[in-house]
């Protein structure tokens, strides 16, 4: 039996897995199924067989997507080039990108537009840093550790460097200090691009670390932060491991001892309540290390349709009045927890 597990604070859903949950769950009470997303709406394999089980078909390229049908883009940002192809293709097309993946793509297009090279932070074929990449390919260079600078010669030109919102800070610092030291010209977003709930996640299990000896994870192995925060522990010299449902703590000796247990930022509450429940420990506290408000609204072209069905609604069913009028205005207080169990 586990001695003492602690539940941990901040944890799972950021705001933008929160508002592409949503919004994928607006769309397919709005729109005839199917309805298309490209690439996993984020990445969590249980969140994702649940919107199949709906009918949603997730597509890897425009080629996949028929014509004058619907499609969702994914939190993780899709480069401008292919978001162009899905408008021409579709009836409707909705990204759900999170507007601190925007950010950095804002980022790329200001520093490429004046000329800089970019080293971009990130890990080679994830959805975000193909998205991303994608906005200058030509000014834009992966590195995804400090050994891969080496690789990169363009010493006299003006340099930016930017990330992929979900490293672990402990990948990021290497290579940011590297960079500083080899290049005199550097140009830096004003505000770092590893996002809120990423540092934020990371931040929480560093502080209760000492206390613990084994850290749990909830998450995919597609998740970018899930893994961030198992090397964040696990290079403070921890035990930490991943975990996607119950059967994979058939393997963890936790016998006698203290436990913290976090999840990802696209994982789903109710499977750490379910391992919480199952770990059953002697003693059990919630440890809080930040309180997160973020809110991110619906993307707005499905702002502007869902409003239209509102006053649609208005004219043909007055009854339906309140609930109609107040639909989108609702949204803050509506979770993706709600949503799914509304699927
Ligand atoms: S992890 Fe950060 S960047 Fe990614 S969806 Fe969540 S808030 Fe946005």
């Amino acid at each position: 039996m586990v001695n003492k597990l602690y539940v941990v604070t901040p944890r799972g859903f950021c705001a933008g897995v929160e508002m592409a949950i949503k919004a994928l769950t607006w769309m397919l009470k709005i729109y005839d199924e199917p309805v298309y997303c490209y690439h996993e709406i984020v990445h969590n394999d249980w969140i994702v067989e649940k919107f199949k089980k709906k009918n949603v078909i997730f597509i890897e390229d425009t080629d996949e997507l028929p014509k004058d049908s619907i499609v969702m883009l994914s939190a993780h940002g899709t480069a401008p080039d292919i978001e162009k192809e899905f408008k021409n293709i579709s009836l409707t097309s909705v990204n759900s990108v999170c507007p601190l993946v925007t950010k950095v793509h804002h980022e790329a297009k200001k520093f490429s537009e004046s000329g800089k090279q970019i080293i971009y932070v990130g890990h080679k074929n994830h959805d975000e840093a193909i998205g991303a990449l994608g906005v200058s390919p030509e000014h834009m260079h992966l590195v995804e550790s400090v050994d891969d600078i080496k690789n990169i010669n363009f010493q006299d030109k003006e340099v930016a460097l930017l990330a992929q919102t979900t490293l672990a800070m402990s990948e990021w610092e290497p290579i940011l200090n590297k960079v500083k030291e080899d290049f005199d010209n550097l140009d830096l977003p004003r505000k770092s691009d590893l996002c809120y709930a990423t540092t934020n996640r990371q931040k929480a299990l560093i502080n209760i670390s000492s206390n613990v000896d084994i850290v749990l994870v909830v998450g995919s192995s597609t998740s970018s932060n899930t893994k961030a925060l198992v090397t964040t522990i696990k290079n403070l010299g921890k035990e930490a491991y991943r975990i996607e449902t119950l059967n994979d703590l058939e393997d963890i000796n936790l016998e006698s001892k203290d436990v913290a247990i976090t999840a990802g930022a696209s994982a789903p509450e109710h499977i750490v309540n379910e391992i919480s429940n199952f770990l059953k420990p002697e003693n059990f506290e919630y440890y809080i290390d930040t309180d997160e408000d973020e809110y991110f609204p619906l993307p707005k072209e499905l702002r502007a349709n869902i409003s239209s069905l509102s006053r649609l609604l208005v004219t043909m069913f007055p009854s339906n009045k309140i609930e109609a009028k107040n639909s989108i205005s609702k949204d803050k207080s509506w979770s993706a927890t709600e949503a799914l169990a509304s699927l």
